[in-house]
């Protein structure tokens, strides 16, 4: 079998095609532009480099975009206050933080402080804590990115056997909630599970966020299944040029697979697509607009 390859960056662009459609209604009707704030804490590079990513699709799909580059050296209180300052701004709907953050703050406490309205990556316990209990919340933008992709290719998750790799808040942990929410049948596995391949073998829906280069292995893989590769590992190869591997032996798994994500131009391209949709959707909230009518996006 060789897998269907599913083009990330093709389902992000027609994403934000929609959501600038969307955009442009909110501007027309109501005069509402949505404004998203970006605060990077420091300089580390891959980070300034999501950064400008994101403020440039941003603007390319009609948000305002409100860029907040601290120093590294910021104390806790001066980043505390920062973060009130963009909750009490109204042409702010979303705040993002970009982590990592440096070793004097407390990343928790960061994302506590945000307004829970304006949580557009969906990290605040007030959104964690809605997503685990069936209500409408602000989801995080990987995992949502990631059903999203799955469902370019299987309509209807209800019934499936979804396996995840990875228990991290920021993919694992709600990537699980969002598959129990679209009836599918989730195990989480984890660095302590026991028989991790014979697990995975099971999955007819494989998500992989492990953070490990090529983990996954063709033979971990039932065959049909859809593999959805979240990890984003970087090297520099043996002729100094950087490189990025998933977390899926990604040759060895298209000749199981029914359709894989690459990695790049997988599951990274939806994120910053899902940022912008959460940004909209989190205008129209607080706006007390009706939630925009994309279809099936959860
Ligand atoms: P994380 O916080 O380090 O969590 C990794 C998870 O994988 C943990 O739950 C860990 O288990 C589990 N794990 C690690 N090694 C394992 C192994 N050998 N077998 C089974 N489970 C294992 O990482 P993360 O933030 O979730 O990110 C995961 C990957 O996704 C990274 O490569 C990251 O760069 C990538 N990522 C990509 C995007 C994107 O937009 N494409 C966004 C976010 C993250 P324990 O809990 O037991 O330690």
């Amino acid at each position: 079998m060789t897998a269907k390859i599913i083009d990330g960056r093709a389902v992000a662009a027609a994403l934000r095609e929609k959501v600038a459609a969307e955009i442009g209604g909110l501007k027309t009707r109501h005069g509402l532009v949505p404004g998203i704030a970006v605060v990077l804490v420091g300089d580390n590079p891959v980070s300034a480099a999501y950064v400008r990513s994101k403020s440039k699709h941003a603007v390319a799909t009609g948000l305002r975009s409100f860029d907040h580059h601290l120093p590294g050296s910021i104390s806790p209180p001066e980043l505390l206050a920062a973060i009130g300052r963009l909750n009490a701004d109204p042409a702010v709907h979303g705040i993002l933080v970009q982590l990592p953050l440096p070793p004097q703050i407390d990343p928790h406490a960061v994302i506590a402080a945000i307004d829970p309205q304006k949580d557009v990556d969906g990290f605040h316990p007030i959104n964690a804590g809605r997503l685990a209990v069936g209500l409408p919340a602000l989801v995080p933008c990987t995992p949502l990115g990631c059903i999203l992709l799955t469902k370019t290719v299987v309509p209807s998750l209800e019934g499936l056997e979804a396996v995840v790799i990875g228990r991290s808040n920021i993919v694992g942990r709600p990537l699980a909630q969002l598959l129990v929410a679209q009836n599918a049948t989730v195990t989480v596995v984890h660095s302590r599970t026991r028989q991790i391949a014979v697990v995975c073998r099971r999955a007819e829906l494989l998500y992989v966020a492990a953070g490990r280069a090529e983990l996954v292995r063709g033979d971990w893989i039932k065959p049909g299944a859809v593999v959805i590769d979240v990890g984003q590992n970087r090297f520099v190869d043996q002729a100094g040029k950087p490189r990025v591997v998933g977390d899926v032996a990604f040759a060895e798994a298209c000749e199981v697979a029914g359709a894989i994500t690459p990695v790049p131009g997988g599951v990274g391209p939806m994120t910053i697509a899902c940022l912008l949709l959460n940004t909209m959707k989190a205008a129209c909230t607080i706006a007390g607009l009706p939630p925009p009518g994309l279809g099936s996006i959860p």
